[in-house]
């Protein structure tokens, strides 16, 4: 019979029962996926691995990764596959991941997403849950955009969520709050503009393997986290 999916399409489980939990979560800046990936590594135990915190952390520690990977950060650019590749196999070897892991910030493209597909069932493996958090573009400009910070004591605020008590000003010094350069609104639409279609890509490429669960990332951070748990418990089994 024919695979409906199509010939590059992520293959079927390869693994048994005791096959590790590997989760991906996927959300833009702003859908609460940091908040998510640190609240779920809690609650059932996975390392949470985000590619961005392992890369600076390299960079940081000087290692050859960190070396390779400086001068594709510095100009902004996607580190090569390969090596972002290499970064992942060693992280999930560690015995952090024996139960699994969850992945955040990678795969980031279809390219990298059948690298890592390719790779995990060389090893018996697979993804078996994508997550994606869904928030509107408006919404999470409106997040993005409205947070402030006190450029004295680094307190946060939120326009919306958490604002000062008097109009920008901290709430603890009477400093004149400041926002971020990058998070201001036409730089985080520029930001969304690059990031959300190559991501929107990786979602398709795992639908075409029926493992990932849309979920309405516009909801409060409780009930994003028991939606996720909810699918988890019900389909990670599968
Ligand atoms: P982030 O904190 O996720 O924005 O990542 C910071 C930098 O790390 C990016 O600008 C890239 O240079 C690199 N990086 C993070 N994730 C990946 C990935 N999946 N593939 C290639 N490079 C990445």
């Amino acid at each position: 019979m024919t695979d409906s999916r199509g010939a590059d399409a992520p293959q079927p489980p390869p693994g048994g029962a005791d096959e590790r939990l590997i989760l991906l979560l996927v959300g833009a800046v702003g859908a609460g996926k940091g908040t998510q990936a640190a609240i779920l590594s809690r609650e059932i135990g996975l390392v949470h691995l985000a590619s961005g915190n392992l890369f600076r952390a390299a960079l940081a520690a000087g290692t050859p990764l960190g070396e390779s990977a400086r001068e594709y950060m510095e100009r902004g650019e996607l580190v090569p596959d390969e090596l972002t590749i290499a970064m992942f196999m060693e992280e999930l070897a560690r015995p952090a991941a024996d139960a699994g892991a969850i992945l955040d910030g990678f795969p980031r493209t279809v390219g990298q997403a059948k690298a890592l597909d390719d790779t995990l069932a060389s090893a018996g493996e697979r993804i078996r849950r994508v997550l994606y958090i869904e928030v509107p573009t408006d919404v999470l400009v409106r997040r993005v955009a409205g947070r402030w910070i006190c450029p004295q004591c680094g307190t946060p605020y939120h326009e919306d969520t958490n604002p000062p008590r008097v109009a920008d000003r901290c709430d603890r010094d009477g400093t004149p709050l400041k926002q971020r350069d990058d998070d201001r609104p036409e730089v985080v639409r520029a930001r969304l503009d690059k990031q959300v279609p190559p991501m929107t890509a990786v979602v398709e490429h795992y639908e075409r393997a029926g493992i990932v669960d849309r979920l309405d990332g516009t909801r409060p951070i409780e009930a994003v986290t028991e939606a996720i748990l909810a699918s988890i418990g019900d389909r990670a089994t599968s």
